[in-house]
C-alpha cells in the first residue's frame, strides 16, 4: 500500500499528523526511501500533536500527589485531568475508575491479581498472550476458536451456562484481533456474560486506535489499553472499569501513594491501610508524562472525529485488500471470513516464501517496516495456517522449506497516521 494511492480520495484520505513522517531509510540496493510505518499494531508513531503537548509541559513537570511546590501542583492537576479525560474517552460510569497502568499487558495482569480467590476465567484460544496468560493462578476454560462473531458467542454461551451460577466469574475477550484485525462481537459477548452473572474486561489494545470504546455502551465492566498503540509514547496504560473488586484487593504494588496511613504494630510488624481510590493500584512516583500523553491522544483521536477516521481507515483497509488479491500467491489470514468488520490489521503468507524473508525484503529493498511471526497469539496463528504446534517454537518460529506450509505470517498494520 502506498500513501499516494489512499490520497486518491482527498475527503476520507487526511492523515492524522504524526512523528516520523520525515524519516527516510536506506535500501540495500543504494540510496534512501522514506521509511513506510506499517507496524502500527504494535506501537504506532506518536501524533505529532500529543509529541507538541508533552514537549510543551515538559518544562513544568514536577512530582505528583506529594509536593507542595506550584510545579508539584500543577502536575497533580494534570495527572487528575488526564484521568478525566479518559474516562470521558471510555464512556465511564459515575462509580469507575481509571487507573493508569504501564501498558495493556500490565492492566490485564492487574486485574488478575484482583479478581476473588474463586473467580473463574473464560478466555478464546485466540487472544493475544496478554489476554491470554495472566489467569494462570485462576481456574481457567480456554474456548475453541470461533468461526463466526455468532459462534463465539453461543460458545461463550455453552461455557457459562455449565459454570457454578453463584460464583464470580470473569470473561476476557479481545476488542480486535491483533492478528486478522477482524472485530469480536463485545456487546453480545457481554450480555451473554451478564446474563450468566460473569464479568467481562474488553482487551482494547487494538480496538481504542481505530474505533470508539464505550463502556456504557458496550456493558463491558473493565476495559485496557496501551499509550504507545494510542499514538501516545511508551510506558503508559489504562485499566478503566468497575471500583469493587478493584478495591477489595490487596494493591498490585505495595509502596507510597498507594497507603493512606502505615504504622509500627505492637508485635514490631507494621500496619498498613490502603487508599480505596484508583491510587491503591498506582504505588510510586507515576508516569505523569505518559498520562498525559494518552490523555492528549484521547482528546485528538475525539476532536478528528470518529467518523472520519474510521471512514478513511476502511478506505485504506479496502485498498490494500485489493492490492493483496491482485497477488495469487498471497492468502490473507482470516477467522471470520472475508466480509467481517476489520480494522487496519492484515496478516498474510505468500506461496513460496518463507514469511520473515518476505517482510525482511519490504523492509531492505522497499523502506517498508511491517511485522513476521506469530504476533503473540501463537494459538490463534497456527488454526489460521492449519499448522503443528509441535513444529513450531517461539517467537521467531523456524520457517517452512518452499511447497511447505507456513509457519508465521506477515502482518501490515496502520491507523490515523497512515
Ligand atoms: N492485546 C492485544 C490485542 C495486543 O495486540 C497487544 C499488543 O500487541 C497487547 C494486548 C499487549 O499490549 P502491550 O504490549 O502494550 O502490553
Amino acid at each position: 500500500m502506498s500513501v499516494s494511492t489512499a490520497a486518491a480520495d482527498q475527503s476520507v484520505c487526511t492523515p492524522l499528523p504524526v512523528l516520523g513522517r520525515d524519516v527516510t531509510v536506506p535500501l540495500v540496493t543504494g540510496g534512501e526511501v522514506s521509511y513506510a510505518a506499517l507496524d502500527y499494531a504494535a506501537s504506532a508513531p506518536a501524533l505529532q500533536r500529543v509529541w507538541d503537548d508533552v514537549a510543551a509541559y515538559a518544562p513544568y513537570y514536577g512530582s505528583v500527589h506529594r509536593g507542595a511546590g506550584y510545579l508539584s501542583q500543577l502536575s497533580t492537576d494534570l495527572f487528575e485531568n488526564a484521568r478525566k479525560t479518559v474516562a470521558e474517552f471510555l464512556g465511564c460510569r459515575p462509580a469507575d475508575q481509571v487507573i493508569f497502568t504501564r501498558s495493556t499487558t500490565d492492566s490485564l495482569n492487574l486485574l488478575a491479581r484482583v479478581i476473588p480467590a474463586d473467580c473463574e476465567v473464560f478466555v478464546f484460544e485466540t487472544e493475544h498472550h496478554a489476554s491470554l496468560l495472566p489467569w494462570q493462578d485462576a481456574r481457567v476454560t480456554c474456548l475453541d476458536a470461533p468461526r463466526t462473531p455468532r459462534q463465539a458467542v453461543q460458545t461463550l454461551e455453552r461455557a457459562l451456562a455449565g459454570r457454578d451460577p453463584y460464583g464470580p466469574a470473569l470473561v476476557c475477550v479481545t476488542g480486535a484481533s491483533n492478528v486478522t484485525g477482524e472485530l469480536w462481537p463485545v456487546r453480545e459477548l457481554a450480555a451473554a456474560a451478564h446474563a450468566h452473572g460473569a464479568r467481562i474486561v474488553l482487551d482494547a489494545a487494538q480496538l481504542a486506535p481505530h474505533h470508539p470504546v464505550d463502556l456504557r455502551d458496550l456493558d463491558v465492566d473493565w476495559v485496557a489499553f496501551s499509550g504507545h498503540k494510542l499514538y501516545a509514547p511508551f510506558g503508559s496504560g489504562v485499566l478503566a472499569g468497575r471500583a469493587d473488586w478493584l478495591q477489595a484487593a490487596e494493591p498490585y504494588l505495595a509502596g507510597g501513594g498507594a497507603s493512606r496511613k502505615v504504622t509500627r504494630r505492637q508485635d514490631g510488624g507494621v500496619a498498613v491501610e490502603w487508599h480505596e481510590t484508583a491510587a491503591r493500584h498506582e504505588a510510586g512516583s507515576p508516569n505523569v508524562i505518559g498520562a498525559y500523553a494518552i490523555a492528549s491522544a484521547c482528546k485528538a483521536l475525539t476532536e478528528a472525529g470518529w467518523d472520519t477516521l474510521v471512514a478513511r481507515e476502511q478506505h485504506l483497509i479496502a485498498k490494500v485488500r485489493e492490492g493483496l488479491a491482485e497477488v495469487p500467491e498471497v492468502r490473507v489470514l482470516s477467522l471470520f471470513g472475508d466480509d467481517a468488520p476489520r480494522v487496519g490489521v492484515i496478516s498474510f503468507v505468500v506461496e513460496g516464501w518463507n514469511s520473515s524473508h518476505f517482510a525482511a525484503a519490504l523492509s531492505a529493498e522497499y523502506g517498508i517496516g511491517v511485522r513476521d511471526g506469530l504476533f503473540c497469539a501463537h494459538p490463534l496463528v497456527r488454526t489460521l495456517l492449519g499448522s503443528d504446534p509441535q513444529t513450531q517454537g517461539e517467537c521467531g518460529a523456524p520457517e517452512a522449506a518452499p511447497g511447505e506450509k507456513s509457519l508465521n505470517a506477515i502482518r501490515v498494520s496502520f491507523g490515523a497516521g497512515t
